[in-house]
């Protein structure tokens, strides 16, 4: 499956990476982890951390799956609102679903901190503005709940947003603790320090299926045979090669990014902006002075081949971006569309599958993936290494999504 085609800002960001070190497959692994993006990368830390010996397996080159078209933008905030997430889950594990998102955010700024490569981790406020009256009211009750909760955030009223910013809406909330990053130098730098942390990387290694002997598990691969006590599949939007997903919808999603522009701060802070209606367009500057957009997600999976179709949709994000900023000298200089998962439920998938023992899952499904890698990371090293953890419960696998799935787990 292509997750995504055009052409992709990240790569030329930093120096080709360094082919990885030849080893030998190993006669055991603690783990074997089936994807080397994002999830992979940071539950290889997580994992080593622990002590673990672990093997990273990827069927492309590490981090070129849709890591690499990942517009980096790091917030507590979901797609889901906090007020609609109480009403879905209720409110004791929706507010600690959103404490989790906090908390990732500052694990993610540890983990920039450790990388052998500057990720250009930048702390940023979000800007979340009603997109127009009707929402008005969303926007102001969610305000209020993250705020009776002792989330960061703030609230502008329509002469606020005219202050900071030169275009009109008529209410936003502006959340702190968020930030952006270069996904890309981020997961390249993970996988340099795991890799000096002792973790085996497989690149071009394509895993289809495990056979459990015993309770050891047998992992074949089109580079071999790997045994191992556990397997984690981070293998993203991709079909998965052992077992279904059901709670998911596969979509696509477009992608700008503008040459640079001459100005030092682009606008207010530099602050990551997106908005009530869904799709939503977001977008967020860069340290080189330009401005990525994303948006226009469209109802299905495989991004278009036509470079020409591609384009047209990036002519219309244009257009909303200078709507918005009228006096910005506006050029496109990348543009794609890649594949993009959401759940059904808004909630990521991590956990163990409920029938197949030491097959474990992170997916982070969501306009929050990154956010969600690091949460799910920090709950799969508990849990893979037999210690309890009380939030496994609010994004396992077994959670049913009744009225989406017709009550079935959302991975079978
Ligand atoms: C356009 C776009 C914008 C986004 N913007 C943001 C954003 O601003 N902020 C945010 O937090 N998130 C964002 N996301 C989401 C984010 O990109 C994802 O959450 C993240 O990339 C997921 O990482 P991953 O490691 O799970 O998947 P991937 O990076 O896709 O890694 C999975 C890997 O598994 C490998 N694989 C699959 N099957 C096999 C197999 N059988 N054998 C071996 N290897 C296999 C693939 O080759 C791939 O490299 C965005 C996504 C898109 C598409």
């Amino acid at each position: 499956m292509h997750i995504h085609e055009g052409s992709l800002y990240w790569p030329g960001t930093m120096p080709i990476p360094p082919e990885r070190k030849k080893v030998e497959i190993a006669s055991h692994y603690d783990v074997i982890i089936v994807g080397g993006g994002m999830s992979g990368a940071l539950s290889a830390l997580a994992l080593a951390d622990k002590g673990l010996s672990i093997a990273m397996l990827d069927k492309r080159q590490m981090a070129t799956g849709s890591t690499m078209a990942n517009t980096g933008l790091l917030q507590y905030s979901n797609d889901i609102m906090l007020h609609e997430l109480i009403e879905q889950i209720g409110e004791k594990d929706a507010v600690r679903f959103y404490q989790l998102c906090l908390e990732a955010m500052e694990n993610l700024k540890n983990t920039a901190e450790r990388l052998p490569i500057d990720p250009d981790f930048i702390s940023r406020p979000s800007v979340y503005y009603a997109s127009d009256d009707n929402d008005l009211k969303m926007i102001r009750k969610e305000y209020e709940t993250l705020k009776s909760y002792g989330f960061p955030c703030d609230y502008w009223n329509e002469d606020e947003i005219g202050k900071h910013l030169p275009f009109s809406k008529p209410g936003a909330i502006v959340t702190d603790g968020d930030a952006e990053v270069n996904p890309y130098k981020f997961v390249n730098g993970l996988l340099q320090l795991v890799e000096s942390m002792g973790v085996h990387l497989f690149e071009f290694t394509d895993m289809d299926d495990v056979i459990d002997k015993k309770g050891l598990l047998h992992i074949s691969t089109s580079s071999g045979g790997f045994h191992a006590d556990k397997v984690l599949f981070t293998t993203g939007y991709e079909t998965l090669p052992v077992g279904k997903r059901i709670g998911a919808d596969i979509n696509r999603s477009y992608v700008i990014v503008t040459e640079p522009l001459d100005a030092s701060s682009i606008w207010h802070e530099n602050a990551l902006i997106w908005e009530s209606k869904r799709p939503y367009l977001y977008m967020r500057t860069t340290v080189d002075n330009r401005i990525i957009v994303g948006g226009l997600d469209e109802a299905k999976p495989q991004a278009p081949f036509s470079n020409e179709a591609i384009m047209k949709r990036g002519e219309n994000l244009k257009k909303q971006l200078e709507a918005l900023f009228p006096e910005l000298p506006i050029e496109i200089d990348y543009a794609y569309c890649a594949t993009f998962g959401e759940s059904l439920d808004n909630l990521p998938f991590i956990g163990e599958h409920p029938t197949k023992r030491n097959h474990y899952y992170l997916l982070g499904y969501g306009g929050n993936g990154t956010v969600y890698s690091m949460l799910g990371s920090k709950i799969l090293a508990e849990i893979m290494t037999g210690k309890a953890n009380s939030d496994a419960q609010i994004v396992q696998l077994e959670r049913s999504v009744t009225a989406l799935t017709g009550g079935q787990s959302v991975i079978a």
